[in-house]
């Protein structure tokens, strides 16, 4: 088996979808190594998304993605990163599949509801920047 990192964001913890998006996620074979909800402060989001820090909507995400509180956890099961993936759908809700997690509760593009790594390696360093080992179970 191997691991993913996601964050239920801002806007769907503020509508109250933690409770239906976890159990989409248990549902679906996910193992929770760990989690909490959390807020990343300006400066976590900043390095979070340096990736994208020369695209427009960088500050617009940044002020978003620290603008309330957030689930981190961190997941497990085979093939786990690209099978997460697929459960949250398309990065534009309008694309998302039928039946994902952005097609059922991402408002736009940038509310988007979850996020999920995007490598192996990615979702190491960012289980590892929210989670001590004592916390990954
Ligand atoms: P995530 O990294 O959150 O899982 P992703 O891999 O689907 O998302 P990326 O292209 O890495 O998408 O973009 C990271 C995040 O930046 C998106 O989830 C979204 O919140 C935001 N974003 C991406 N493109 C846009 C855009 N055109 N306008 C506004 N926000 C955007």
């Amino acid at each position: 088996t191997n691991r993913t990192f996601t964050m239920i964001k801002p806007d769907a913890v503020a509508n109250g979808h933690i409770g239906n998006i976890l159990a989409m996620i248990t549902n679906a074979g996910f193992r929770i190594v760990s989690l909490k909800l959390t807020q990343l402060t300006v400066a976590d989001a900043q390095a979070f998304y340096a990736v994208h820090a020369q695209r427009p909507f960088y500050g617009e995400l940044v002020d978003f993605m620290s603008s309330g509180p957030i689930v981190a956890a961190i997941l497990e099961k085979e093939n786990a990163v690209a099978d997460f993936r697929t459960l949250i759908g398309a990065t534009n809700p309008a694309e998302a599949a039928e039946g994902t997690i952005r097609k059922l509760y991402a408002t736009s593009m940038g509310e988007n509801a979850v996020h999920g790594s995007d490598s192996d390696e990615n979702a190491a360093i960012e289980g590892n920047f929210h989670f001590s080992g004592r916390e990954q179970f």
